[in-house]
């Protein structure tokens, strides 16, 4: 029986699809039914081999070619991706869970984005010219060679495309390894790529585990590893590097603070709570996941976010009318389930959901607490579901110290009138972005990353470009060499 997105082989390299049924079997379950949707192997050595040579081969030549050819390349992928959209989406939704509502607007387009983007800049990569008095210095921004990309589970095509398109643009080639929960999104990328005239072995993808990224990270021909993970993946992912002295983009989790004011525009506020902690099933990196509330608003905050929590429609992710799917799998269902009972263990009060939603799907009903002081598990640990924990507080001083209470340093929202405070309380915070009357909007334009445990490195922006480049340095003497010998 042929699969619903079965692809026609598990890996992309060298420019065609690649099969080693010898690799350990992955099963891609469409998480909202359970439905098998497609077979594929992880890498076996000899996958890994390929890719990497590939990669390696078609690196020089494409790093010779002008930045204005390579970013044509890019932008007619991206819109070649447009034009595909809804097909994109529906893939993305098989693998993801995520409902076609979100999809369709946030992950085949921001992918594209990306593309365009530095598709766009690629022309513009320069290095400078230092005068030195007669003699001068200029500088060239130079490939790192070979980049690996790894992803999680949560935005395959946009991680995807945000890791392939900067490194891409600056002249590198890059072998993906896409999570084993959600394999097929990149190969579309990669077949994208290609009819957009990219040459074969520029961005490949190879399916696996973890010891697959393992293998990519460790090996010597390899310059670059970009990951976004966890931040204990992270940690061991960062250490590889440094053995061979890679360079690195660490994009890791957070256990982001949302600062609600008294003063704020209480919608905004819940529309942003909710943003921030419900899209994508929850499962976001940067989410607003602590929700720091003054004690003035908190009645009237909790009262509205309860009355449009349960209204959210939870269910098949292919309705377009769905705004919520399911979790990634049933692990990552129990796992979260597990922090709901210990949220309710250690006294906070629940305040909507709690629950699974019985089904052949893992799906657990939007969840918030009240009443969580900055102790409990659910205020400390990344969660990764759709579990909101609000906090109380008085003053600024005050909150501005606890927001800032964790190892991670994502991103953070604040919500207020006050334009002064608006401004002095993100100064404030130990965050990568920090957003202000709104949350989680990532537009290319923008760097996006972390501080503290959550990581090192940007994405996307111009800043992305230094993270996929090198300089180099070249003096030009003029006059005589003076010499003491
Ligand atoms: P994991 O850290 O478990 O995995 C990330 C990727 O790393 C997977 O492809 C994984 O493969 C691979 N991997 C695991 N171990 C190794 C290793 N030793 N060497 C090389 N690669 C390895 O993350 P999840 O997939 O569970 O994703 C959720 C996490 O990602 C959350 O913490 C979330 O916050 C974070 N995230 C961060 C984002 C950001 O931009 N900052 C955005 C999205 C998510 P395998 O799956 O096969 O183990």
């Amino acid at each position: 029986m042929t699969l619903k997105c079965q692809p026609s082989a598990s890996h992309f390299i060298n420019g065609a699809y690649v099969e080693d049924t010898q690799g350990a079997p992955i099963e891609c379950v469409f998480p909202a039914t359970g439905e098998i949707v497609a077979r594929l192997h992880s890498a076996t050595p000899a996958i890994v081999e390929q890719a990497i040579a590939a990669a390696k081969a078609a690196q020089k030549d494409w790093a010779r070619r002008s930045g204005t050819e390579r970013g044509r390349v890019l932008r007619k992928a991206a819109d070649i991706m447009r034009e595909r959209n809804r097909a994109l989406s529906e893939l993305e939704t098989y693998d993801t869970g995520k409902p076609l509502q979100e999809t369709l607007y946030a992950d085949a387009t921001s992918g594209a984005d990306a593309l365009e983007y530095f598709g766009g800049l690629a022309g513009s990569i320069t290095g400078e010219h230092i005068p030195l008095g007669e003699d001068w210095v200029y500088t060239k921004r130079i490939p790192l060679g070979v980049c690996v990309g790894i992803g999680a589970w949560n935005y395959p095509t946009q991680i995807a495309c945000w890791k392939a398109a900067p490194a891409l643009a600056c002249g590198n080639a890059m072998i993906f390894k896409p999570s084993e929960m959600t394999p097929l999104c990149a190969l579309k990328v990669a077949e994208i790529l290609i009819e957009a005239g990219a040459p074969a072995g520029l961005f490949n993808v190879v399916q696996g585990y973890g010891d697959v990224g393992g293998a990519l990270v460790t090996d010597p021909r390899v310059d670059k590893v970009s990951l976004t993970g966890s931040a204990t993946t992270g940690k061991k992912v960062y250490a590889a590097a440094a053995a061979g002295m890679k360079h690195v983009t660490m994009e890791l989790g957070g256990k982001s603070p949302m600062i609600i004011f008294d003063d704020a525009d209480l919608e905004d506020a819940v529309s942003g709570a909710m943003l921030g902690n419900f899209y994508s099933t929850g499962q976001v990196c940067s989410n607003g996941t602590r929700v720091f509330v003054q004690k003035g608003i908190k009645d009237a905050f909790l009262k509205r976010f309860t009355e449009r929590a349960a209204l959210i429609k939870l269910g098949d992710p292919l309705d377009e009318d769905t705004q919520m799917g399911p979790m990634i799998s049933g692990a990552q269902r129990d796992l979260v389930m597990g922090f709901v009972e210990k949220g309710k263990s250690e006294g906070a009060r629940l305040i909507c959901g709690g629950n699974i939603v019985e089904g052949d799907g893992s799906f657990i009903a939007p969840t918030a607490f009240a009443d969580v002081t900055g102790d409990m598990t659910i205020a400390r640990e990344e969660i990764f579901g759709p579990v909101m924990s609000v906090l109380d507080f008085e003053t600024e001083d005050e909150v501005v110290a606890r927001a800032n209470d964790t190892d991670l340093g994502l991103a953070a929202g604040v919500f207020t009138n006050d334009i002064k405070r608006a401004h002095r309380v993100t100064d404030r915070l130990e965050a990568g972005t920090c957003f202000i009357n709104t949350y989680n909007d990532a537009p290319v334009e923008a760097p996006f990353g972390g501080v503290k445990g959550s990581g090192v490195g940007r994405e996307n922006s111009k800043a992305a470009i230094e993270h996929y480049s090198q300089l180099k340095t070249v003096y030009v003497k003029m006059g005589p060499v003076e010499s003491p010998y």
